[in-house]
């Protein structure tokens, strides 16, 4: 069933949780001992996220060093499809463009149909780590659009050979990033919403928003989303606290605040195990704001975090 659908058919808030494939060697079962607690609160989907490779310089025996080329966290594709085996839970296939060309976007999506996966995140990517900016791969697309286009070219029989007799017609729901503290690399905010209103006409029929950590910002974001004429529903996306080290990496990785009330409560913590405490109590109280304005979905990025959801989720219900 497609988000959208979801998102109609119930008056309701839903539940959903997003996960990140496992490293490389990691078998498939640390990812079930991390989801098969969250499934007692009926998601209404999960999300996969999807990894570009990662350019990394490996010694040689003579001293020098070579680059190659590692993706990290493989299997977007068939988690997707073992979630909705494993569960009966909708799963959607985040998709990006930084790393893929449009030829393995292509077939990815054939995959995605062929496994009965209706439902894709479209999105960027970022720069790999060591480069500052984002440059599409040779064949690959610039921005997020380009890749809505692609899936929506394909929702319409056309795929990139472009003289196939009778191309089956995909049905992917297409949903889009937003970000209520705007993206960091556009000029201002109402650039931002310029574009993201373009990736909606062109077809994302929802937003799943970068994490926040104070709910005005979202609020902000909606009211702002709607006076620019973008009336899709808007699904806040919200991450635990749950360490000292993230008041400094979050802002960094994700480029958002970390409100003043909240630092101070984590910094007056001794232990990690503390600050879970405080990470915990912040996100309910996130989490009880929300649902009571009404917001369509709580999307959760569990993040190696399941037992902060689960205690936030039990509560709310
Ligand atoms: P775009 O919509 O392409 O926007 C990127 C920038 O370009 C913005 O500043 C925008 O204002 C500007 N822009 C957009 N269109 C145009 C245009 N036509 N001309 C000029 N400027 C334009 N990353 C991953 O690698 N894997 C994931 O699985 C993943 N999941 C995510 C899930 C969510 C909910 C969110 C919020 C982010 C996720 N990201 C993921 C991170 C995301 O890839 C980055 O934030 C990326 O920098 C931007 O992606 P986007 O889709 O918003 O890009």
């Amino acid at each position: 069933m497609k988000v959208i659908d979801h998102i109609r058919e119930s008056k309701g808030t839903h539940i959903s949780f997003e996960i990140l494939p496992p490293l490389k060697g990691k078998g498939i079962n640390a990812l079930w001992e991390h989801l098969d607690p969250l499934l007692e609160f009926k998601p209404s989907f999960i999300n996969v996220t999807y990894h570009r490779s990662e350019s990394m310089f490996k010694r040689k025996s003579d001293g020098t060093f070579d680059k190659v080329e590692v993706r990290k966290r493989p299997g977007t594709v068939g988690i997707c499809a073992a979630i909705q085996n494993r569960y009966k839970v909708d799963a959607v296939a985040h998709l990006i463009c930084g790393g893929f060309s449009r030829q393995e976007t292509e077939d990815a999506l054939i995959d995605l149909n062929f496994l009965g996966v209706d439902n894709v995140l479209v999105l960027r990517g970022d720069a790999p780590r060591n480069e500052s900016f984002f440059e599409p791969e040779p064949g690959g697309h610039r921005y997020a659009i380009e890749l809505m286009n692609q899936v929506m070219n394909m929702n319409n029989g056309i795929y990139l050979e472009e003289d196939l007799k009778n191309a089956v017609k995909t049905n992917f729901c297409i949903g889009v990033a937003g970000y209520p503290e705007k993206h960091f690399e556009a000029p201002n905010m109402q650039t931002d919403l310029q574009y993201l209103k373009a990736k909606v006409d062109a077809g994302a029929e929802y937003i799943t928003t970068q994490m926040f950590f104070d709910n005005k910002k979202y609020f902000d974001f909606v009211t702002a989303c709607r006076n620019a004429g973008i009336n899709v529903p808007i699904i806040p996306g919200l991450k635990p606290v749950s360490t000292k080290k993230q008041l400094t990496v979050v802002p960094r990785t994700f480029h958002v605040d970390i409100p003043a009330d909240l630092s101070g409560e984590i910094l007056k913590c001794k232990t990690d195990a503390d600050v879970e405490i405080v990470g915990t109590e912040w996100l309910l109280q996130q989490s009880k704001e929300l649902k009571a304005a009404g917001v369509p979905v709580l999307h959760y990025y569990t993040l190696g975090k399941p037992n902060i959801i689960s205690n936030v989720v039990k509560a709310i219900l």
